[in-house]
């Protein structure tokens, strides 16, 4: 089985794609890694793509769809993949119903993984982590405390200086491109909704549940 993966960032796709590969022995795929794999190995879009990046423009469809091509016609990733972050456009998601097609392959599952827009939002604001221990905290949600943490409040830091409107800008935006995909698969009846504000574990035995036994 294909699955592909949506949701906003901080709703935990990379976590719950990472258990998935591994209880169903899957490979997870994000375009990043595509992009910095074929850069890595000098593969032959390997210059389209640097120039690109150096002009700090957004890799195109095309290349994209190149690479994925490489994957999908990979006979050891066959039927066993996982997308995390694709197809973001609807011509990415067309192409992909192509390649799937040309290379015997489908898409058994799509999951969205639904989170208040808002309480995401804290949830990325917030995360703090101590340069000192390694602990994570969150300032609103598990504060870093006397009890639960021995280090000096002075190490704790925050990943990056996103303000609030920035990462709404990034979040609605991220809404605005992927709903009509979501609509795409929800027409094929692949769409599955899972919320995913809950714990960890429960999100992941809510996946596996939906997943039928008999792909397994
Ligand atoms: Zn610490």
């Amino acid at each position: 089985m294909n699955i592909i993966l949506f949701g906003l960032p901080g709703a935990g796709k990379g976590t719950q794609g990472n258990i998935l590969a591994k209880v169903f022995n899957l490979y997870k795929i994000s375009t990043g890694d595509l992009l910095r794999d074929e850069i890595n190995k000098k593969g032959v879009l390997v210059n389209k793509i640097k120039t690109v990046i150096d002009k700090g423009l957004l890799v195109s469809d095309d290349i994209i769809n190149n690479l994925v091509e490489n994957v999908l016609s990979n006979k050891s990733y066959y039927n066993r993949l996982i997308f995390d972050g694709y197809p973001r456009t609807m011509n990415q998601a067309k192409y992909l119903d192509v390649l799937v097609k040309k290379y015997n392959q489908k898409i058994s599952y799509v999951f969205n993984l639904k989170v208040n827009k808002d309480s995401i939002i804290k949830r990325f604001l917030g995360r703090q982590v101590c340069s000192k221990c390694g602990l994570i905290f969150n300032e609103f949600y598990y504060p870093s405390t006397n009890e639960n943490h021995l280090c000096d409040p002075k190490f704790l830091q925050k990943r990056s200086d996103d303000n609030e409107e920035t990462v709404r800008k990034r979040f609605d935006m991220y809404a605005k491109e992927t709903s009509p995909i979501l609509n795409y698969y929800r027409d094929q009846n692949l769409l599955h909704e899972v919320d995913a504000l809950i714990d960890i574990s429960l999100i992941s035995k809510e996946i596996r549940r939906i997943i039928h036994p008999l792909e397994t």
